[in-house]
């Protein structure tokens, strides 16, 4: 295969804390050579385990950016063994333009794996991250949270995984990070995931949903910065004890946790995150937007459990997920 483009700024292999940049070459009209910048820091102190951390995977989530600027700025190289490799913006383009993809060739990042060295900005970027940056690590953390038309209960979660070992780890990573909730997370369409390029790997992979709505808050940002450190205790590359509170375990064991809008509208929420849910119980009913008189469709739950998800904006279209519930366990 050919060599990927991007260019670090840094050195990898360095003791010391080093910020700069992946380069990645890109030609266009108001830059004949220009390059896309990625912001990357470096610290490295001897041997030992690496971490690589990563936050805007989509270019509208806030928390794992937050966390991972403070933690680029503040961890000192003598606090570390081994090494911690961070990138607070994965889909960088799309960060900068505060929105999901990409703004230079609508790349979904999660959905881009294992991207082509050849290929568009987003897969280039895919492509390094899956030859080179994740196989230099022994635990990935992939902060995510809702963007702008999801709202999420701040949770960490795992996948099941097939080498139940490597499943056991993540589980344990994950109690590590010690979110306000913990889940066996199922994905609805896992194919050129950046989790699932990374499980393959046969890393330890700890993804999150921190919060959303485009936005982040206080109380989620600091259960970022909580967890990565307490995920860093855990991989033995900073020294002290865990900052841990009670967490509560969540399952998805089906498809009938997501709920999806047959139809455009108005949306009137009917239940709100962390309420329980009985069975066929209205989760949300949705309005014509474009008349009176008519009565809305309701979305009744499919499952009893826990509001784990929900459509954040006021308006829904025809395929929008509007809930998902999740079960306690
Ligand atoms: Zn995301």
């Amino acid at each position: 295969m050919k060599p990927n483009p991007i260019m670090p700024t840094i050195p990898f292999d360095q003791d010391g804390a080093h910020h700069g940049f992946l380069r990645l070459p890109y030609s266009r009209d108001d830059s004949a050579w220009g390059s896309v910048m990625m912001p990357i820091t470096v610290i490295r102190n001897g041997d030992g385990p690496t971490a690589l951390l990563t936050g805007a995977n989509h270019g509208d989530e806030y928390e794992g950016p937050v966390a991972l600027m403070d933690l680029a700025a503040t961890l000192d190289p003598a606090e570390v063994t081994g090494r911690v490799i961070i990138v607070p913006a994965l889909n960088y383009p799309a960060f900068r333009a505060g929105t999901r993809t990409s703004p230079i060739d609508k790349g979904n990042m999660n959905r881009s794996f294992p991207g082509a060295p050849d290929g568009t900005v987003t897969q280039k970027i895919a492509d390094y991250f899956q030859r080179t940056l994740v196989p230099m690590a022994d635990i990935v953390l992939d902060y995510h949270s809702g963007g702008k038309t999801l709202d999420f209960l701040p949770f960490a979660a795992v996948h099941v995984l097939e080498d139940k070992a490597q499943e056991a780890a993540s589980v344990a990573a994950m109690k590590a990070f010690n979110a306000p909730w913990s889940m066996m997370m199922l994905e609805i369409d896992a194919v050129g995931m950046f989790d699932t390029a990374v499980e393959e790997q046969g890393k330890v992979f700890v993804t999150t949903e921190l919060g959303g709505g485009g936005t982040a808050t206080a109380r989620s940002i600091g259960i970022a910065k909580k967890g990565v450190r307490n995920l860093l205790i855990h991989a033995g590359i900073l020294k002290g004890a865990l900052e841990t509170g009670p967490t509560v375990n969540l399952d998805m064991p089906d498809g009938d946790c997501f709920h999806f809008a047959e139809g455009d509208g108005l949306i009137e929420p009917m239940s709100d995150l962390g309420d329980v849910v009985a069975k066929g119980q209205p989760l949300a009913r949705i309005w014509a937007p474009d008349r009176t008189g008519v009565p809305p469709v309701t979305i009744a739950a499919k499952r009893a459990g826990l509001l784990t998800a929900r459509h954040f904006p006021g308006l829904v279209k025809a395929g929008d997920c509007v809930a998902v519930i999740a079960v306690e366990v």
